[in-house]
């Protein structure tokens, strides 16, 4: 009750002028939304940057446009539906360039090995997401390269908002699972069988899991949506319906 009477007040404070100019310089995206889901949008970053704490690592120190640039694209995936407002992820970790993982593999004879690797994002699932600034600039400039670290490891936060980190995020009903999984499956069946034979369609690290496919699908979804629809129409369909919108495609906006 506390924290939506708190949001609420969030959501009609006056949007800070210099974030409106991150919005509207650093977002093609922004300019495109209709006046009432900018201000939706507006409402939603003041909640994202009350609510999370960001903290800088190898020397970085945060900065407002940092925090809107991370809010905003965060906030995009729920701008069409209920916002969940990402209850997992407490904490914002960011890095100045790629950072160093360690990465556990689980090796035959019960034999635990720890592998450094590098990387320019990552979600836990519970309480944090890690993300390179660099590649988060990098969004921000470049559309349509259909890769986007934001929506990528938000899309993992939406996945374990469900439970497990299985690609499955929460849904209406049992028939939206049914569906889900069905698309999925098959989807990733297909996928699999392409880059075997030496093709690449999309982004072969999709490949990985169920969680990794959902995640890069979300990635294409916003920035490449024909890309996704050449792949897979049935896929694309399937987030547009769980996203609740259609993204921009390249030859409209021209
Ligand atoms: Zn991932």
């Amino acid at each position: 009750m506390f924290k939506s009477l708190r949001r609420r007040a969030l959501r009609k404070q006056p949007f800070p002028e210099p974030w409106l100019e991150v919005l509207e310089r650093r977002l093609v995206w922004y300019g495109r939304l209709t006046p009432d889901l900018q201000l939706r949008l507006q409402g939603r970053i003041q909640i994202f940057v009350h609510e999370k704490t960001f903290i800088g690592c190898g020397g970085l120190e945060v900065t407002d446009v940092m925090r809107v640039l991370v809010a905003a694209q965060a906030c995009r995936l729920e701008l069409h539906h209920e916002p969940s407002h990402f209850p997992q992820c407490e904490t914002i970790f960011l890095y100045p360039n790629a950072f160093v993982s360690t990465v556990t593999h689980l090796l035959p004879g019960g034999v635990i090995e720890q592998v450094p690797t590098v990387r320019i994002g990552e979600s836990w699932h519970r309480g944090s997401v890690v993300l390179s600034w660099n590649a988060v600039e990098a969004s921000t400039w470049a559309e349509w390269t259909g890769q986007n670290v934001v929506l990528h490891e938000f899309a993992h936060q939406l996945d374990s908002s469900g439970g497990a980190v299985d690609g499955v995020p929460v849904l209406r009903n049992l028939a939206a699972y049914a569906r889900w999984e069905r698309v999925v499956d098959r989807a990733l069946t297909h996928l699999r069988l392409r880059l075997g034979q030496g093709e690449r369609p999309i982004d072969p690290y999709a490949a990985q899991n169920p969680a990794e496919f959902f995640a890069v699908a979300t990635e294409l979804y916003f920035e490449t949506p024909q890309a996704l629809r050449a792949f897979d129409p049935e896929l694309h369909q399937l987030l547009a319906d769980y996203y609740g919108v259609f993204p921009m495609y390249r030859a409209e906006a021209a």
